[in-house]
């Protein structure tokens, strides 16, 4: 049973809103119809045969009064011919029989004439003769009423049942009617049900027409034809699924432009370095007879720019890496102290070659869950840009603390600085505070934007202070656990 739901709810065609509005305009209609439809008829019935009993047991009260009045009891074999044509008159009337009992439960009276001197004892008579009245019942298709027959007996003051009365009437006439009636309320039912069909199949196109506006709209915008964006203003609902997309269309257009100008920022960093070798390349071949020396100068001035253009490279291919998605990481528990060591291990040449100090404080042993090539390659960023932007002997502190939720590192240095208008920028890819500067001491502008995805892929956050002159601090906070 919850097999073949499922599947129902499965089914293309009941998912479709225009389908679901239809049915139900269509179930919501008809269902009271239904309802008045069966309430009214069986009222209709009930009503019919107690109309019928009232009016068929106020005609046999009477008879039985005549019955009474002419003794008709009492004279039992030739009976009154008043009260038998009376008698015979109502059984015509109501297409029925009337039946006569005398107290000794024996038919002196049978209207059809073929029951007399046989015995009767139903339900009702006997109530009749215990003094409870006249009753009703109804018998297939005829309602049986059952009057007492009440009179004096010989000397005694007070009336006594002393006969019953039992007519028996057709309901061919109420059946007739109540036929009738149902047939026209079957064909006015079926009239709702088609006008409704016509109501509801107009209704679930018309409600739902802005939904396919908005489908059409977006369709455009899909194919290329058009990025306007799409304002559906008919329903609250249809305006702000407009605004979600246009929204959406605004992110795409920023990260389209975004990604331009990193195309652009690309090839100009790249042409760089092979402006460089040619501008040397050139003046090398305009000259005759140049000297040696001359030759290993601008060779080698070539050499650095190919280093240069190497870096870029390197540095473009890791921030590829470090965009892609989370599927990409490659997480187990690293120790974090014995990481940075190794870090500050190897630039520590570069640092003594700057005549900079490497101190390393680790506050306690921290382990955590990391991708060991990504981090390394954020810290390495950062201690390296410290030796990269200090002075001639300053230094350059890293601090390990942890929480019981996080670890911190936290990389300062007694630097430059950067200006403070300058630093929501420095994580932008090829963005460098000074550029001639930078490209001198081998900057190529993506070491933060490197740092900053690594640190956002482990769901950490890295947070910067700087004072110009005096040196800048790097705060990285990274989960124990990594949260995928
Ligand atoms: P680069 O390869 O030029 O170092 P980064 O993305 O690593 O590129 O850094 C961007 C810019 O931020 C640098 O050009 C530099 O101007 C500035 N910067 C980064 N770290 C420091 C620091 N520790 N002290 C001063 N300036 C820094």
């Amino acid at each position: 049973m919850s097999k073949l739901w499922m599947k129902i709810k499965q089914l293309k065609v009941l998912r479709s809103l225009s389908v679901r509005i239809f049915c139900i305009i269509m179930i919501v209609s008809t269902i009271p119809g239904w309802i008045m439809h069966y309430g009214i008829m069986e009222r209709y019935m009930d009503n019919a045969i107690n109309v019928r009993v009232n009016e068929v047991q106020t005609q046999v009260k009477i008879l039985a009064d005549h019955l009474i009045t002419y003794n008709y009891l009492l004279d039992k074999d030739n009976g009154n011919e008043v009260v038998n044509a009376e008698l015979s008159q109502l059984s015509n009337l109501y297409d029925g029989r009337v039946l006569i009992i005398d107290s000794d439960f024996e038919i002196i009276k049978d209207t059809y004439g073929i029951s007399e001197g046989k015995m009767l004892i139903s339900e009702n008579v006997v109530k009749c003769f215990k003094g409870q009245g006249a009753g009703s019942r109804v018998i297939e298709n005829y309602i049986e009423i059952t009057v007492p027959l009440e009179g004096k007996v010989a000397s005694q003051e007070e009336k006594k049942v002393v006969g019953v009365m039992q007519a028996s009437v057709s309901m061919d006439t109420i059946m007739a009617s109540y036929e009738y009636l149902e047939s026209r309320a079957v064909i006015i039912q079926l009239l709702i049900i088609v006008i409704t069909f016509g109501i509801a199949l107009f209704l679930s196109r018309f409600l739902l027409k802005p939904f396919d506006k908005i489908t059409e709209a977006i369709n455009e915008v899909k194919s290329g034809f058009t990025d306007e964006e799409i304002h559906v203003t008919d329903y609250l609902e249809t305006e702000e699924i407009g605004d979600a997309f246009n929204q959406l269309l605004g992110r795409m257009k920023v990260l389209d432009d975004s990604r331009q100008e990193f195309v652009s920022n690309v090839s100009h960093e790249l042409k760089t370095p092979l402006t460089s070798m040619k501008v040397l390349a050139d003046s090398l071949l305009a000259q005759e007879d140049v000297p040696a020396e001359l030759y290993r100068e601008f060779l080698t001035d070539i050499a650095d720019e190919i280093d240069r253009e190497n870096k870029i490279i390197t540095d473009l291919l890791a921030l590829v890496k470090m965009t892609r998605t989370s599927a990409d990481m490659n997480v187990e528990p690293m120790d974090i102290n014995a990481i940075l060591e190794l870090i500050l291990k190897r630039l520590g040449p570069i640092a003594a070659r700057a005549n900079v100090k490497l101190v390393f404080e680790s506050r306690r042993k921290v382990s955590a869950v990391i991708d060991e090539v990504k981090m390394t390659l954020a810290f390495s960023n950062l201690v390296e840009n410290a030796i990269k932007y200090n002075v001639d002997g300053g230094w350059v502190k890293v601090i390990l603390d942890a929480d019981h939720q996080y670890f911190t590192v936290e990389i300062s240095d007694s630097g430059i600085g950067i200006p403070q208008e300058e630093i929501e920028h420095i994580y932008e890819r090829f963005y460098r505070v000074d550029k001639s500067h930078s490209r001198e001491i081998g900057g190529t502008g993506l070491g933060l934007a490197i740092t900053r995805n690594a640190v956002l892929m482990h769901r950490g956050t890295v947070t910067v202070t700087s004072e110009e002159g005096k040196g800048t601090t790097f705060t990285v906070k990274i989960p124990l656990t990594y949260i995928g």
